[in-house]
């Protein structure tokens, strides 16, 4: 095994710490994790909003090698998660290989030495053998640009920057957009401010999320049992996996299942002039689907007031739309999501011939497995174009990345570059099944850039992918001559 060649990480989130560790694991202890933040968890550190949570079930939205049977819920909250990643860094002794408060500002490959130059903000300098990116697709908070926005003197920031001496208590707030985020926090705000605006440009598919508290004795099993906690582990994924079907568009699965939806907000909203607001036209799947117990009866409270008039300016206090007087508000909570379409932005990485991933990249990011880009040699990325799912859990898919990578470590390579042929002929076939997906559906959503090319999700079952990526094939290389060691 190659085990001396010197590695950077950048990004200290889950897909950072999951490669770290595998490369521990492995008896690699040559690599640096660059961290812009000064503390590690990623987007389980940043995202602080009042029940922020994930909504895929705990036991698989965890690593594979280090099981919880301890979990509180099925869906846990991102205190529970965050304090997980952090046992993980910490039982794997991967903190000491973390440069906090380091933003990667440029990483640039030299034909001559054959390795990368990695900048930091701030001028420091260092040079890598292999570059691996782990920065995720949803790490920079999208603000959309409204007339007079920067006029406004109240509270506003972004959920992802949450200011935690905000005190939503008596207050009239404005929350601006209803996506995953929206539905997590706007059960909560309702609770507490005076009234609560919620401006909804378009409506959602709402799933109810079933959250449930585990018991001692469940976890107690778990604990004893690991065979137990591992199967329930299969089961969900399973479950999970085989909702695919219902991501292809025109297949009755996804008539099916928009139904199901659509009796499902039928049942919860009874006002038909609110569920004129909240019944989507499109299929459900189109936009991410969300899931959530309470979102539909916080809506119904009389001091909460969905706006769907589009906004068309913000004063120092309040917030126009087309049809109404101006509304005053305390404060303004953008849930307006993430910068999804310039991948790996704003890091300037630069390959052979001294060509930017930016330009390679102008008219869509694509990687080979979503992994590996033409003329970026021993370059890897983590949660990259076309990994993400809607319907399975990331670190998955995340894991199945990290152990190709190692596979490539250990070949006998000098480098690792895929072939430019093999890129495109995946670019081709991604594009074709892409087609056929219910993403490509009328409905605006993360997962598509402005062309309406959809460059954030995987094709397939996240099953499919597993066996995509459990071995490379070398043919799909530059210069193959290499083979893996296991
Ligand atoms: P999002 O799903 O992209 O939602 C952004 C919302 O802001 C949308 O409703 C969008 O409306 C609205 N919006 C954007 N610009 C606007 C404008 N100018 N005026 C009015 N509305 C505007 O963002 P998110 O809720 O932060 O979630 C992003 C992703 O993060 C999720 O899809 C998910 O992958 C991840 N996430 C996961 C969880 C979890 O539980 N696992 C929780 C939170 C987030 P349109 O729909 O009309 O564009």
């Amino acid at each position: 095994m190659t085990n001396d060649k010197n590695i950077a990480i950048v990004g200290a989130g889950m897909s950072g710490l999951c490669m770290a560790i595998q490369l521990k694991k492995a008896g690699i202890d040559s690599f640096t994790i660059f961290e812009k933040s000064d503390r590690l968890g990623g987007t389980w550190f940043e995202n602080t909003y009042p029940n922020a949570g994930c909504d895929v079930p705990s036991f698989l939205y965890s690593f594979s090698f280090e099981p919880k049977p301890d979990w509180s819920q099925k869906y846990s909250r991102q205190r529970e998660i965050l304090e997980y990643f952090r046992h993980c860094a910490e039982k794997y002794e991967i903190i000491p290989h973390i440069r906090y408060s380091s933003s990667v500002q440029q990483a640039a490959y030299s034909e001559e030495t054959g390795d990368w130059s990695i900048v930091l903000e701030g001028g420091w300098q260092g040079r890598f053998d292999v570059v691996i990116s782990a920065v995720g697709q949803l790490n920079r908070p999208a603000l959309p640009e409204i007339e007079g926005g920067d006029t406004y003197t109240g509270a506003a920031f972004h959920t992802a920057r949450w200011d935690a001496d905000f005190d939503p208590q008596g207050k009239d707030i404005a929350i601006i957009g209803n996506g995953a985020s929206a539905v997590q926090i706007v059960p909560e705000i309702a609770e507490q401010a005076n009234h609560l605006y919620l401006y909804q440009r378009s409506p959602n598919w709402v799933a109810p999320l079933n959250n449930k508290p585990y018991s001692r004795l469940w976890q107690r099993l778990c604990a004893c049992v690991p065979l137990l906690a591992q199967c329930y582990r299969w089961w969900l994924f399973w479950v999970c996996d085989s909702r695919f079907v219902a991501f292809r568009q025109g297949e009755p699965a996804t008539w099916i299942y928009t139904n199901w939806l659509s009796r499902y907000v039928k049942r919860q909203v009874r006002e038909r002039s609110l569920l004129d607001k909240l019944l989507p036209t499109y299929p459900a799947g189109c936009k991410r689907i969300l899931l959530s117990d309470d979102y539909y009866a916080a809506l119904q409270r009389d001091d909460v007031s969905i706006v769907t008039d589009p906004i068309q300016s913000i004063s120092a206090g309040a917030i126009s739309t087309d049809d109404a007087q101006p509304q005053p508000v305390d404060a303004i909570i953008y849930a307006t999501g993430f910068q999804t379409s310039e991948l790996l932005a704003p890091m300037q990485i630069i390959g052979r011939g001294g060509t930017s991933l930016a330009e390679h990249w102008v008219e869509q990011p694509g990687a080979y497995l979503g992994i590996l880009v033409p003329g970026f040699p021993n370059f890897f990325t983590l949660y990259g174009p076309n990994t993400n799912l809607g319907h399975n859990s990331i670190i998955f898919m995340v894991e199945c990345q990290v152990r190709y990578i190692l596979h490539c470590l250990r070949a006998e390579h000098a480098t690792t570059e895929v072939s430019a042929s093999a890129a495109a002929d995946y670019q081709d076939e991604l594009r074709r099944r892409l087609e056929r997906t219910v993403w490509m559906a009328d409905c605006s959503s993360w997962y598509k850039d402005a062309s309406g090319t959809i460059i954030n999700n995987w094709c397939g079952p996240a099953s499919e992918y597993y066996l995509r990526t459990r071995t490379p094939k070398w043919q799909h290389f530059e210069n193959s001559i290499g083979y893996s060691l296991d």
